[in-house]
């Protein structure tokens, strides 16, 4: 039984023996088959899903968090700060309230999701809300904590990635091996990097046979990597991604050129239609970055991408609960009002 990942990894990680380890239990987190969406994409693919929004916070950014915030209290700070679409601040939040530190949240006004912001200010955070996107509040944010004693939470804190590279390590764990294909979501890059470096880490130790090909989906109103240029004002439904100028876009390039990957973009109607279709034929409800290389996947395979048998794991990196709004706004039902009489409910159900 281990308590979080710094835990169940410590070798593999930047601690020592004594570091107090600020966890609330994060990773170890499901593979799931998804065994009706692999038939309905391909009859070549053979699907699971990582599902990340099983964290204590509901995402990835979790397993990155337990680790800054860990060496940040290890270093004796006593604020962390960050900016986010929305979990990096749900989870600093988190972790701070667990350290008995103070957090800093930068956010883009009116672009974060409901669930997001409700655990940034339940856990007690410093909001402030700019008037500019995310790419803007990162830029502020590392002016500031570069001199002021504040640490920046940040995946450009490369504590955050080292955290981040253990869900590599529990895939290969489950599986037994690494699969031909990990597809994910990228914003900010960090975390398709992280996996990289976890990957290749199992690789090199001899812990993983093999090694997968990375599969990188951006949104298409946001898609700098893609397209190769930084997009001023990026636009998506999927606000965890709704990045113009990635911080880590070198560490996917080279994620992307090692493991002979392919990265593409998807429109915000394609990764509607993937949220319905995963939430209705699995039963698995991700917000819809999450989904964004579900998207991917169906548009790869209807261009005849993949050939030949493969395996694929997706990382749904987010909760669905986190953004309510989309959840009701996208459903094709809504409830039914009723007066309170047994005939009526037979009625609306059919009898
Ligand atoms: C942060 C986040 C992403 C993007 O990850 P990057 O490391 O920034 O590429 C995708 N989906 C969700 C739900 C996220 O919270």
């Amino acid at each position: 039984m281990y308590s979080g990942i710094i835990d169940r990894y410590r070798v593999l990680l930047p601690v020592s023996e004594d570091t107090k380890i600020i966890s609330l239990s994060e990773g170890n987190t499901p593979l799931i088959a998804l065994p009706k969406l692999s038939a309905t994409i391909s009859p070549y693919l053979t699907l699971f899903a990582k599902f990340e929004g099983l964290n204590p916070t509901g995402s990835f950014k979790d397993r990155g968090m337990t680790l800054a915030v860990t060496k940040a209290f290890e270093e004796g700070q006593q604020t962390v700060m960050c900016a986010s679409t929305g979990n990096t601040s749900a989870a600093a939040a988190a972790y701070a309230a667990r350290a008995g530190m103070g957090c800093y949240v930068l956010i883009p006004q009116g672009k974060i999701a409901l669930g997001k912001l409700s655990q940034a200010l339940v856990h007690g955070a410093k909001v402030l809300a700019i008037e500019d996107n995310f790419d803007k509040a990162l830029c502020l944010v590392r002016e500031i904590c570069a001199d002021h004693p504040i640490a920046l939470v940040n995946s450009v804190n490369p504590y955050r990635l080292e955290g981040q590279k253990t869900a590599a390590f529990e895939i290969v764990d489950d599986l037994g091996y690494a699969p031909d294909y990990h597809a994910l979501p990228v914003g900010n890059a960090g975390n398709i990097t992280a996996y990289w470096k976890g990957y290749k880490e199992y690789f090199d130790s001899g812990k993983s046979a093999n090694k997968p090909k990375m599969l990188g989906f951006q949104a298409a109103g946001a898609a700098p990597i893609v397209s190769g240029s930084p997009v001023a004002h990026p636009e998506t439904i999927a606000t965890a991604i709704r990045i113009g100028n990635p911080a880590s876009w070198h560490g996917a390039n080279n994620a992307l050129m090692e493991s002979c990957g392919h990265i593409d973009s998807v429109t915000d109607s394609e990764i509607l239609a993937a949220y319905n279709m995963i939430a209705a034929m699995e039963g698995l409800f991700a917000e819809p970055a999450s989904v964004a290389p579900v998207a991917g996947l169906c548009k790869l395979a209807s261009q005849g991408f993949f050939t030949e048998p493969a395996t694929i794991v997706v990382t749904l990196t987010g909760h669905g609960l986190k953004d309510p709004d989309i959840a009701v706004s996208s459903a094709n039902t809504i409830p039914i009002s009723l007066p309170a009489t047994r005939d009526a409910v037979l009625q609306a159900i059919g009898y």
